[in-house]
């Protein structure tokens, strides 16, 4: 069994999405297609949710109409046969005539998830009714039927198995099949999603559930790069990489992969392809247990991080001081990212600031605190330190331009962590390229 996931670009018109069955036709085995929604309509249904939060319905009406007249272009383009143009109309139609509902009275929460769905819910709808139009056999396997969050949000990995097998058992005659990626159902089940570019993740969360040969993500650019090409610009194509290097990668900001999306493939250790739809002949980046290479491989960066400082001389050398300051961070669930100690002083950062002034009302018990927001961790990565002496050096000799806040090195054998102000983020990464360049 092989997953492939198509993102948001892959599926982003009726010209890609014919590209895509195309491509399934060359791709031999049993197959479950991971759809996202078509690119750009779950930046306007979230558009449309935060105005249905603000009471402001007639907007968020005539948003949902422009959403719609966008699909029905989209459905004369992809269907040539009247009967299907009509039936793909009706679908279009059912999904946004369910948005309007939401125009008419108050908006909640969880309505907020159903608004969201409605994306992949299309996407993988019309592309089913494609497949049916061009005579290739196909069966709509809804992911509200088996991708679920538990308590914690976390993938409730049983439920999934189950649900998911069940699901195939009773269709064993079938070779393709078509689901959403992101949407998901939580304890309550109700309607819940991945979080944003959560398709990734459930493209590896199902190749988990169905002990896949193979995890293949489908998108605009031809594998992972060895920095950020929308800041970078001669950037390219990594091979291979490490379950380890991508997870590292995908955390610290490269796009291309969802956060989370490594750990289930590696855990279950089952490869992950990153391929171009636009240029599928080039070979992409094969992520495996296998770590290939020494020397750094690439560099990511993620935005959004605010530093910590709590500097206290009295406390910080007494045993059960950090403890004390991470029981703060847990308490308010908030995960750390970077710690750097000195005798007076200790920094660490985090990307989620949702409980930020509570955290800094319990660590001033401690000590004087300062916050730097508007902070982005830079992340080299790659096979060091054992092997190769001089790679620290490296680095910060080509960086000697950009003020540096904090260094993490040491934690791993394959990643260094830079903070630097956001506004220095362009300059570091284009610095940093030179490294490649030698
Ligand atoms: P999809 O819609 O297919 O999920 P995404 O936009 O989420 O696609 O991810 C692909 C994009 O990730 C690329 O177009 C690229 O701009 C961006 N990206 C950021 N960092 C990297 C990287 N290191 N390697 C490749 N792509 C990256
Ligand atoms: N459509 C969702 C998003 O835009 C999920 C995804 O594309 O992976 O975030
Ligand atoms: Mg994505």
């Amino acid at each position: 069994m092989l997953i492939l996931k198509f993102g948001g670009t892959s599926v982003g018109s009726a010209a890609r999405m014919k590209k895509v069955a195309e491509l399934l036709q060359e791709i031999p085995g049993r197959k479950i297609v991971v759809l996202s929604a078509m690119s750009g309509t779950t930046n306007s249904l979230v558009e449309i949710a935060n105005y249905l939060f603000e009471k402001k319905n007639s907007i968020a009406a005539d948003l949902i109409e422009g959403l719609r007249a966008k699909y029905y272009k989209e459905v004369n383009e992809l269907f040539t046969d009247d009967f299907f143009k009509t039936k793909g109309k009706e679908l279009v139609d059912s999904h946004f005539d369910f948005l309007l509902t939401f125009t008419q009275d108050s908006f909640t929460i969880h309505e907020e998830k159903a608004v969201l769905a409605q994306g992949e819910l299309l996407s993988t709808a019309l592309f089913h009714l494609y497949l049916e139009e061009v005579s290739k056999a196909s069966k709509l396997l809804p992911a509200l039927q088996f991708m679920r969050i538990d308590k914690d949000l976390e993938p409730d990995h049983f439920y999934i198995k189950e649900n998911l097998s069940r699901l195939l058992n009773e269709n064993k005659s079938i070779d393709l099949f078509i689901t959403q990626g992101f949407i998901c159902r939580n304890v309550y089940g109700e309607i819940d999603n991945l979080k944003r570019g959560g398709s990734d993740y459930s493209a590896s969360l199902i190749g988990v559930a169905a002990a896949a040969d193979e995890v293949q993500i489908w998108t605009d650019i031809d594998g992972m790069h060895n920095n950020d090409p929308r800041v970078v610009e001669k950037t390219k194509p990594i091979k291979n990489l490490s379950f380890d290097e991508a997870a590292e990668l995908a955390y610290f900001g490269a796009k291309i992969l969802h956060p989370s999306s490594i750990l289930p493939a590696k855990d279950a250790n089952i490869p992950v392809r990153l391929k171009s739809t636009l240029s599928p002949e080039l070979e992409g980046t094969l992520i495996t247990a296998e770590s290939s290479g020494t020397g750094i491989k690439a560099i990511a960066a993620k935005d959004g991080i605010c530093a910590i400082k709590i500097k206290s001389g009295r406390m910080l050398l007494a045993y059960g001081f950090l403890r004390k300051v991470f029981e703060i961070f847990e308490l308010y669930k908030t995960s750390i990212d970077m710690i750097t100690t000195s005798e007076v002083a200790v920094s660490v950062t985090i990307d989620d600031t949702t409980n930020l002034d509570q955290i800094v009302d319990e660590l001033e018990e401690y000590g004087k605190v300062e916050v730097d927001q508007e902070q982005t961790i830079i992340c080299v990565v790659g096979d060091f330190i054992k092997k190769d002496k001089g790679v620290a050096l490296n680095v910060f000799q080509t960086l000697k331009e950009v003020p540096i806040r904090m260094i993490s090195y040491g934690g791993s054998n394959h990643n260094i962590s830079l903070l630097v102000n956001t506004s220095d983020k362009n300059a570091a990464l284009t610095q940093l390229n030179q490294l490649f360049e030698k």
